[in-house]
């Protein structure tokens, strides 16, 4: 069914890029989340177990939000405890408040990600506060996380481009990324959120974070396929020297018939270039487009990856 084509991808190397890359799956938390469809918690935690097999060693796995605000995720708390047998495998929660990080800490979480916005509507629409408010609702996050050993993602969105307001200064971008740093995020995620980066502007930003004093290794980025972008970003972001890319299986979170679509980059087209370009993964590629098409029967649709479709593609 997902049979790899012999030998393909080619593995040729190109100069300048790592010899690994870290590939952080958020299928299960910004994918499903997504998705018109809400899926049983033994199909999500058999999910996360198939992604585990398939190589990924970093699933992120569901969010503790407000059931109300994000129904498809309202079971974290059955869902969680059933993962407990994947000790390989780190699997970060989002927490919005600490409230939610409360609850992720009350099931033994040993990662957490907050998330921040970049800009001041979509903070509005989000997260019900200004951008400075959001960040000050995260420091007792983050200190009581770092206080409990626990390591702490803070994603960025709207980081390229705001459907609201347009084009994002770059230096808007810094600031919002310096302050969670100095919160005491261990990473920090650069959202694509709508899709329009493009190669130019991710190493302007990425030279502009790394000028302001944020470490490469302590970056991850995060694309959106809306404009057929996201593996031109992503190589940029290698170029400069980043090694941890955010994917979701199967494109999830993007459906393709829907006027929401999100379009996150697929892992499974992420890892056809990885591995094409010779770069480690750690990933099977046939088992994880193997768990995507099985994912792709529970939600009722095909994959929108291209990889997923060519690979699974019957004659
Ligand atoms: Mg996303």
């Amino acid at each position: 069914m997902t049979a790899l084509p012999d030998g393909l991808p080619m593995p040729v190397p190109a100069p300048g890029l790592p010899p690994r890359v870290h590939i952080h799956e958020v299928g299960p938390r910004d994918g499903l989340q997504n998705e018109k469809a809400t899926i049983p918690t033994g199909t999500k935690a058999e999910f996360v177990h198939r992604l585990a097999d398939a190589g990924l060693t970093t699933v992120e796995a569901t969010s503790f939000v407000h059931p109300d605000w994000v129904p498809q995720l309202a079971d974290a708390e059955q869902l969680y405890p059933l993962l407990a047998d994947l000790t390989g495998t780190a699997l970060p929660v989002l927490v919005p408040n600490a409230r939610g990080l409360d609850r992720a800490l009350a099931l033994g979480a040993r990662a957490v990600a907050v998330f921040g916005s970049v800009t001041e509507t979509f903070a509005r629409r989000n997260l019900n506060r200004t951008v400075d408010e959001s960040l000050a609702m995260f420091a007792a996050v983050v200190a009581r996380a770092r206080a409990e050993g626990v390591t702490v993602r803070g994603y960025l969105s709207m980081c390229f481009g705001d459907p609201w307001e347009g084009p994002v200064p770059l230096d808007q971008v810094v600031r919002v990324a310096t302050r969670l740093r100095d919160l005491g995020c261990d990473q920090l995620s650069l959202g694509d959120t709508i899709g329009v980066a493009t190669p130019g502007h991710v190493r302007a930003l990425l030279t502009a974070l790394t000028t302001a004093g944020v470490p490469t290794d302590t970056l991850a980025v995060h694309f959106h396929d809306t404009y057929g972008q996201a593996l031109a970003n992503t190589l940029a972001a290698l170029e400069y020297g980043v090694t941890t890319v955010d994917a979701s299986a199967g494109g999830l979170g993007g459906c393709p018939y829907a006027k929401s679509a999100t379009g996150n980059l697929a892992t499974e087209d992420l890892v056809w270039m990885l591995h094409g370009l010779g770069i480690d993964t750690g990933i099977d590629l046939g088992r994880l487009t193997a768990t995507s098409v099985w994912m792709a029967d529970q939600l009722g649709r095909p994959s929108p990856s291209r990889t997923v479709r060519a690979l699974s593609h019957k004659e």
